[in-house]
């Protein structure tokens, strides 16, 4: 029989376990070969971004290589941008050319829902990918040194958003704990929420 392919796109939690169970499943279909594309090299533990943005974890910590949990397997891992698909054709493609395939997988996750709320989506920080929780770290230390050179009573923080997942997760950690880099400031992180529960 000739060769069947499975192209499977994102190495997120869905891409990443989907091969690993089809590398097993299909280990006697000699015949079928298995890509997997991402426009990154690693796979990225999501859940734990916010502690990034907190300072408790280096981003080295969240992130897997892809190539050392593929070697000898016979998954095929590629960094490739996946641009579109074209269905009729079979065929994917992307910033590095086309992928044919036999079998799809699309495991690409999904994009922020700002519910509407107006300006959210120009003004407000998201945290889905290393660069947004760096960048959010990075904005927290920088409102933090500002509120501490604040005169007068203590401060409080620019109002963030989030229920209370947020506050446990990100707020209030942060400020409480000294061995964070902005731990030991004056400044009170106010957390504002639009709904009134947390998200999970
Ligand atoms: C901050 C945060 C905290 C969370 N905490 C929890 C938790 O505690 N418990 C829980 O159960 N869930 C949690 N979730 C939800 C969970 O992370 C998601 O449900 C899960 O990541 C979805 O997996 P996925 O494979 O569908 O997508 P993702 O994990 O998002 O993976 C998608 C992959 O596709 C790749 N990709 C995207 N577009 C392209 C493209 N055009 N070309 C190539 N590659 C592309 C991305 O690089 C990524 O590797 C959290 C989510 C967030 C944002």
């Amino acid at each position: 029989m000739a060769d069947r392919q499975v192209v499977i796109l994102g190495a997120g939690f869905g891409g990443l376990y989907a091969a690993l169970h089809l590398e097993r499943a299909l280990r006697r279909e000699r015949s079928a070969r298995i890509v997997l594309l991402d426009k990154g090299n690693y796979h990225l533990f999501v859940p734990m971004l916010h502690e990034i943005t907190s300072g408790g974890v280096e981003p080295r910590h969240v992130v897997r290589p892809l190539r050392p949990l593929f070697r000898n397997t016979r998954v095929d891992f590629r960094r490739a941008e996946v641009r579109s698909i074209d269905l009729e054709g079979r065929r994917i493609l992307t910033d590095q050319g086309e992928v044919g395939y036999d079998y799809l997988v699309i495991a690409l996750g999904s994009t922020t829902n700002f519910f509407g709320v107006d300006g959210a989506s120009e003004t407000a920080f998201t945290l889905r990918s290393l660069k947004d929780a760096v960048g959010l770290r990075n904005d927290l230390l920088e409102m933090f040194e500002r509120a501490d050179l604040e005169p007068g009573a203590p401060p409080r923080g620019r109002p963030g958003s989030g229920g209370r997942l947020a506050r446990r997760r990100v707020g209030v950690p942060a400020a409480r704990h000294a061995s964070h880099p902005w731990g030991g400031s004056r400044a009170e992180p106010s957390l504002l929420t639009a709904s009134p529960r947390g998200t999970w």
